[in-house]
């Protein structure tokens, strides 16, 4: 499959890092791993020739890839450093997780969907991307047995925080969530003792919402 990753896609990706730049986006290794991965492989083929535009696309299952300055934004806001244990809820097409796993994060995340879950888990390695696991369930919960988290992203629209994300971050931690219907209001929570935290929001952004467990 990496065959299909060539010099036309490279200087597309080159272009992609430029506009994010100027679009404010100032996290060298975040930038670096964008011009690195594939997101063309992402995506359904037909959307091939778009898939470096800063763009959402459909992904199957009603849900959508982020586009490519939200991916950045909220990557930069965890400040990832190599080896933090980081959970991502909404693994969807997968294309988060392979930055996460560019900035060396050992990288967990829940899909709720079982058709993209399937279909994701079979791509990352297909492409050299390796999360330490890749879990179908609800986000809502976090993932109690691998707690606590140097930080968690949400990467779909929640209604409101949930309690149980906020319990499983490390002192220090970082919560990414955006909140709200729509459009949801990015917002950054770090652990700053057992009990407290520390709030601070960044602008609208749109996502698909954050869905309560079928079961
Ligand atoms: N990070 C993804 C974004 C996909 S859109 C990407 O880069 O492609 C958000 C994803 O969150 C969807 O795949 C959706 O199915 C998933 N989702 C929604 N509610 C969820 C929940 N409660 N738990 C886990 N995943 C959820």
């Amino acid at each position: 499959m990496l065959q299909n990753n060539t010099t036309k896609h490279h200087g597309m990706r080159r272009n992609l890092v430029t506009e994010l730049k100027n679009k404010g986006i100032t996290d060298t290794l975040v930038l670096e791993a964008i011009g690195k991965i594939p997101r063309h492989l992402f995506l359904d083929s037909s959307f091939e020739s778009h898939a470096y535009q800063n763009k959402a696309f459909p992904i199957g299952a009603d849900q959508t890839i982020s586009h490519p300055y939200t991916v950045a934004f909220q990557s930069s806001l965890l400040q990832v450093k190599p080896g933090d244990k980081v959970l991502e809820i909404g693994t969807g097409s997968g294309y988060q997780t392979a930055v996460l796993c560019e900035l060396k994060a050992l990288v967990f995340s829940i899909e709720r969907q079982n058709e993209l879950f399937k279909a994701t888990k079979k791509l990352l390695p297909k492409l050299n991307y390796y999360p330490k696991e890749l879990i179908f369930g609800d986000g809502y919960k976090g993932l109690l047995s691998k707690a606590p988290f140097d930080s968690i992203v949400v990467t779909a629209g929640a209604p409101f925080v949930p309690k149980d994300l906020l319990a499983q971050l490390k002192i220090g931690g970082r919560l990414v969530i955006p909140v709200g219907k729509d459009p949801q209001i990015m917002h950054l929570y770090v652990r700053t003792n057992s009990k407290k935290f520390s709030k601070q929001e960044f602008g609208e952004f749109r996502f698909v919402p954050l869905l309560e467990d079928k079961n």
